[in-house]
């Protein structure tokens, strides 16, 4: 047997597993809105995700940076 280099046959085995890349988890697509994980970027627009902090989110295109309403207060540390 010579012939064991491109089986057609094993391709079809390797079938994308969930969670593999995860560019389609940013976007929950119902219907006509896009309801998002993520938040995206205010200045740059949609399709621009913003990076989750543990109190803000911050977008590594533009560098604007949100705080969220956690972490008001958490800031106010007496
Ligand atoms: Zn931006």
């Amino acid at each position: 047997m010579g012939k064991a280099g491109v089986g057609d046959s094993t391709a079809d085995k390797k079938k994308p597993l969930k969670g593999e890349v995860a560019v389609y988890k940013f976007y929950m697509i119902e219907g006509n809105s896009v309801t998002r994980n993520k938040r995206d970027c205010p200045r740059c627009g949609k399709g621009v995700f913003m990076a989750e902090h543990r109190d803000r989110h911050s977008c590594g295109k533009c560098g604007f940076t949100e705080f969220t309403e956690h972490s008001k207060k958490a800031t106010k540390k007496r």
